[in-house]
């Protein structure tokens, strides 16, 4: 397996017969995690990778362990992380929510300087062929994949999460991250809150989150509580008449200062701000702001 420019390597850890979770360090902007299913003919594969060398690595630690061909691919949403790398993927069937297809034909792209540029490849996404709005299930080779849409807009409007329930796995998607700060730009705070619920009541075993190190169901409490802190925190901003950048600012954030990319709480005060207000978030603004709260330089992407 190559090893990415931080030293940092993938791994494809085997979490059921059949089925693996593929977890890129360090979790931050654009380095997302994956998954694999072994099925009768071929595989499925949860979500794909930013760039085109990710992907390639991706691929060559697959046929480390199986020969069965990639036929599938299950989007968990519709950033760019997961779904960059279908490009190397041409004759997969491509299997998303609906609102993840909406999201596809109008991709939020922020402004070209809020993040670092990163050397992407020949990596990019395509349309789902097959969309669901409720839930689909998959027989991979007489196994059980429940892709279920949690019910409304979460991480974004067109979450999937993908549960194994023969097995215990559930593939969070950026439901759950471990280590970095949840995200919440494109989706809703209370919403993902119910969503959390949701996936808790399943009882995993394993939680393969969308940014991080693999776990169990101790992960998805933290980001609930994270959640919770950005949704008080709105409502104070709202009372006092405050902006999100300002109130980003203003807040101490305590126990969640030393997940990665704290400069979200910006983008997830607008998310939260704009609940309140019954208003539709201004993108290009948060991500600004994000910016700003970063110092006024851009991201890290260690795509
Ligand atoms: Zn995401």
């Amino acid at each position: 397996m190559k090893r990415t420019d931080r030293g940092l390597t993938p791994q494809l850890h085997a979490v059921a017969d059949g089925v693996w979770a593929y977890v890129q360090p360090d979790g931050g902007w654009m380095v997302n995690n994956l998954g694999l299913i072994a099925g009768a003919n071929g595989a499925t594969a949860v979500d794909t990778t930013s760039t085109e060398r990710r992907m390639r690595d991706y691929l060559d630690a697959l046929a480390d362990v199986t020969a069965l061909p990639v036929r599938r691919v299950v989007l968990t949403h519709s950033h760019p992380d997961h779904c960059n790398g279908l490009s190397l993927l041409p004759g997969a069937e491509v299997i998303a929510h609906r609102r993840a297809a909406d999201e596809l034909r109008r991709p939020d792209v922020p402004a070209a300087h809020i993040f670092e540029p990163y050397e992407r490849g020949d990596a990019h996404a395509r349309l789902p062929s097959i969309v669901f709005d409720d839930a689909i299930t998959i027989d991979a080779g007489g196994r059980r994949v429940e892709v279920r849409h949690p019910g409304g807009a979460a991480h974004t409007r067109g979450d999937a999460y993908v549960w194994l329930p023969d097995d215990g796995i559930l593939f969070a998607g950026d439901l759950v991250f471990n280590g970095g700060t949840p995200f919440a730009l494109s989706g809703s705070p209370a919403g993902w809150l119910r969503a959390l619920e949701q996936m808790a009541r399943l009882d995993p075993a394993v939680v393969v989150p969308g940014h991080g190190a693999l776990g169990g169901p101790e992960l998805l409490q933290p980001v609930a509580d994270y959640l919770q802190f950005v949704i008080d925190a709105a409502h104070d901003a709202h009372d006092r008449g405050m902006t999100a950048l300002q109130a980003a600012r203003a807040l101490d954030l305590g126990r969640f200062a030393g997940l990665l990319e704290p400069e979200r709480i910006a983008g997830n005060l607008h998310s939260a701000l704009a609940e309140l207000d019954g208003t539709d978030v201004d993108a290009a603004a948060a991500w600004q702001d994000m910016y700003d709260y970063h110092g006024s330089r851009p991201l890290e992407v260690h795509a």
